[in-house]
């Protein structure tokens, strides 16, 4: 069970700070640091989640909230939920290994 109330509450507090513009001319990487900084503190101490906290951002910045690198507009596409072309293709292949053995089990 994960804190879904204090996961929205900070994506909700990046929408803000987003809104009032105060991402605008800041480069990528450093939004990317300030996010996974308080992402992590979130995940570690509060039991967020961090799709949760960057649903919104995520896309916005083409920021991977699994790697927290930032994403090429070329590698982002239509199916972009936050992760980038890397960490997809490794948690698409976990998930279906973890789905073979399950499969396997029974
Ligand atoms: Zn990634």
């Amino acid at each position: 069970m994960s804190n879904h109330s204090g996961s929205y509450l900070i994506q909700e507090v990046f929408t803000i700070i987003e809104e009032l513009g105060f991402f605008k001319n800041i480069e990528k990487q450093r939004i990317s640091n300030l996010c996974k900084k308080i992402a992590l503190m979130a995940m570690c101490n509060y039991d967020c989640n961090p799709g949760e906290i960057m649903d919104k951002i995520s896309p916005k910045y083409g920021i991977c909230y699994h790697c927290w690198g930032v994403v090429s507009d070329n590698e982002k596409n239509d199916d972009f939920h936050g992760f980038c072309r890397k960490c997809n293709e490794t948690c698409t292949k976990e998930r279906e290994e973890r789905k073979l053995r399950d499969h396997n089990k029974k």
